[in-house]
This record gives structure tokens, C-alpha cells and sequence, in this order.
């Protein structure tokens, strides 16, 4: 989708840190660290939201969400928490239109942006 931007962050014509990355799915920081390691983790197929998925895109997706989340965890040892969150439309809270799952780590209080 040309209007999208998280189709730019996977073609990298908009810059993002990288997380994980293979054929199908992208994983990155968001760029508002809501906590240390805040990822963002999308189907390199543009798909709106949790409605749109057929079903072996989803399985791709969410399949790689355990991998990606231990990543995190081995990268910030100091995480005591992880919440997933999935907005859908924007009613739900959703502000880009190309699905994706939230990774929040969560930390004791002095850990939390350090
Ligand atoms: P939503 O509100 O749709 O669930 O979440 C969209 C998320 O995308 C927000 O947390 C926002 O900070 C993030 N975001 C928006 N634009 C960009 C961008 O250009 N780069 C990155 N890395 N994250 C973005
Ligand atoms: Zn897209």
C-alpha cells in the first residue's frame, strides 16, 4: 500500500529500529517507547486490522510473537513483564491502519526507561 507507513518502514523508505525480521513478518521499536524495548511486530503484508487476516498470514504472525518476546527478554534481562496489546479501528484505539501487535515489556519502577 503506497499510503502507509509501516508499508515505507518495511520497504525502509522510512528508517525504524529493527527487532527481528524474515520473509513474512518486521518487528521494531515504536517510536513512542511507552517502556524500554516497546515493539511493534507487523505482517509484511499490508492487512488493515484483525478483521482483514486470512488465516495463514495470522498463523505467521502471531507465531513468531513467542521468539520475538524472548528476544526481548534476553536483551533486557531486567524485564519482569510483557503485555500484548492489538487495537483494532478507531474506536479501539488503533492510529495506523496497517495491524500490528504491541510488545510492552514491563519493569519494576527504576527499570523502566533506563
Ligand atoms: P496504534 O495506536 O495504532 O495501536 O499504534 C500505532 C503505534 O505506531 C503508536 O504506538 C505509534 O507510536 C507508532 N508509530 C507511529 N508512527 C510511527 C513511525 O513512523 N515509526 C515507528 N517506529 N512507530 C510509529
Ligand atoms: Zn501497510
Amino acid at each position: 500500500m503506497t499510503d502507509c507507513i509501516f508499508c515505507k518502514i518495511i520497504n525502509r523508505e522510512i528508517p525504524s529500529y529493527p527487532v527481528y525480521e524474515d520473509d513474512e513478518v518486521y518487528a521494531f521499536l515504536d517510536i513512542t517507547q511507552t517502556t524500554k524495548g516497546h515493539t511493534l511486530v507487523i505482517p509484511k503484508k499490508h492487512v488493515t486490522d484483525i478483521f482483514e487476516y486470512d488465516e495463514k498470514t495470522a498463523e505467521t504472525l502471531f507465531a513468531k510473537v513467542p521468539k520475538i518476546a524472548r528476544g526481548l527478554e534476553k536483551t533486557f534481562p531486567e524485564m519482569k513483564g510483557l503485555n500484548l496489546i492489538n487495537n483494532n479501528k478507531e474506536l479501539a484505539y488503533q492510529s495506523v491502519f496497517h495491524s500490528h501487535i504491541h510488545l510492552i515489556p514491563r519493569y519494576s519502577e527504576e527499570d523502566e526507561f533506563a
